[in-house]
């Protein structure tokens, strides 16, 4: 039998309340912040991807899913949403536009990953980009609009971490320190780390091994030798924050797994950690649309884990709306009033009244369990009498109680009622 393929899941219909909840939610609060939505295709040329992420990342190193067209193109499925959204911005001149442009995205993103719970191989990110404003006032707005996000939701048990990982004056003198104090413990370092050491040594210190955790609580900070420009956007940032009333914690260590983030960022941790947890998180990418080929343009963005959104709204026992079902099954008594069943369900429908009429040659009785397990509101029946006078009967699903009304006092009935 067919299985979706590892890391992949179906979302069912009992799962689309909390999904419509979540984009819902996403939707308002990207009006409230002056996001416009855009949508990027689903795979890219690989490239785009390759020499954004930074080539000893780890997605690009073992996570993306890249395939040659028949054409010879290589290709890549979506592995994060930043790169294409800056692509768009110079491909469509978007820099001639009022800056900072705000964009937010839910796309389906795809990582070759070990599957474990909360981590899959096509998962689905809210994102968020403001591109083209350098200043801290924009990081304070993104990350308070991240908090906000999640307060909406109703989830309570999260907490943040910023950090300042430097722009390309202080980074590379911080970086020296960090791979001669690395240096000395070579041997205590696991596999990937010793990797990290030689290729991309800022990533030793997000490390999820116990060993190498203890070598990066000691390391030097980045924070000690940030300049002075990024010395004072990170303590702008702070200072922001304070007056938005948003709580932050500053954690040395974060420093987010793509090369191309510059001075800050920013992660969302639910309350009970793991490594597979984290909500969501960004940072400022100052140099990507350059990289890319466009003009120097600062940015800053945002992406938030669907999945582990809804994971921890159920953890935190939120209750999400459900979606409204269907109000109306239309019965028959076989095929003389089959015809003015379906004819009245089209009329209901046209009216904005979702309803269908029930097909095949079931009796009354099983027409009338079948309304009870849809759940729908009325099950209304119509036999022969009921054609001759132009009327029908509406069972209140909810009570059994039934009406006799007339065809065409129907639609205001239903309406009235509900
Ligand atoms: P990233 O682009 O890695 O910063 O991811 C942004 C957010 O997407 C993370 O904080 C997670 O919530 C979520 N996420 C990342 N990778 C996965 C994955 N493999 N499976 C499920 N969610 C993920």
């Amino acid at each position: 039998m067919y299985q979706a393929a590892r890391g992949t899941s179906d979302i069912l219909p009992e799962e689309q309340p909390y999904w419509h909840y979540v984009e819902q939610k996403a939707a308002d609060i990207c009006r409230l912040y002056g996001y416009q939505r855009i949508d990027t295709p689903i795979f890219e040329d690989t490239s785009l991807f390759s020499r954004s992420a930074g080539e000893y990342s780890d997605i690009v190193q073992k996570e993306m899913y890249t395939f040659e067209d028949r054409g010879g193109n290589s290709l890549t499925l979506k592995p994060e949403g930043t790169p294409p959204v800056c692509r768009a911005y110079i491909q469509h001149g978007l820099s001639n536009r009022p800056q900072p442009v705000k964009l937010y995205y839910i796309t389906p993103i795809f990582r070759y990953d070990r599957p474990q719970a909360g981590r899959y191989r096509q998962h689905y990110q809210f994102g968020c980009e403001a591109i083209g404003e350098a200043d801290a006032a924009l990081d304070a707005e993104v990350i308070e609009m991240s908090w906000q996000f999640f307060k909406s939701l109703g989830l309570t048990r999260f907490s943040l971490q910023i950090n300042s990982i430097g722009c390309k004056q202080c980074r590379p003198g911080y970086l020296v320190e960090l791979t001669e104090y690395y240096a000395g413990y070579r041997a205590e370092l696991c596999k990937d780390c010793k990797t990290r050491l030689e290729k991309n040594p800022l990533r030793l210190l997000d490390c999820k091994q116990a060993g190498c955790q203890r070598l990066a609580d000691a390391a030097p900070r980045n924070l000690d030798y940030l300049c002075f420009e990024c010395k004072e956007h990170f303590s702008n940032l702070q200072k922001y924050l304070e007056i938005l009333s948003i709580p932050f914690e500053v954690n040395h260590r974060l420093v987010r797994g793509l090369d191309y983030y510059t001075r800050t960022v920013f992660e969302f941790q639910p309350e009970e950690e793991g490594s597979q947890s984290t909500l969501g998180g960004g940072g400022r990418y100052d140099y990507l649309i350059e990289e890319l080929g466009g003009k120097p343009t600062p940015g800053i963005g945002l992406a938030i884990g669907i999945e582990r959104t809804i994971l921890n709204l159920k953890k935190e026992n939120v209750r999400v709306p459900i979606l409204p079902g269907l109000k109306v099954l239309m019965t028959n008594v076989g095929e003389e009033t089959r015809d003015e069943s379906m004819k009245i369900a089209a009329m209901l429908r046209r009216e904005g009244i979702s309803a269908t009429s029930t097909a095949g040659g079931k009796n009354l009785k099983a027409q009338l369990r079948q309304a009870n397990s849809l759940g729908v509101r009325y099950a209304i029946i119509i036999g022969e009498n009921e054609v001759k006078t132009g009327t029908v009967t509406v069972r209140d699903m909810a009570d059994s109680s039934q009406k006799t009304v007339p065809v065409s006092d129907l639609v205001s009935f239903i309406k009235k009622e509900a």
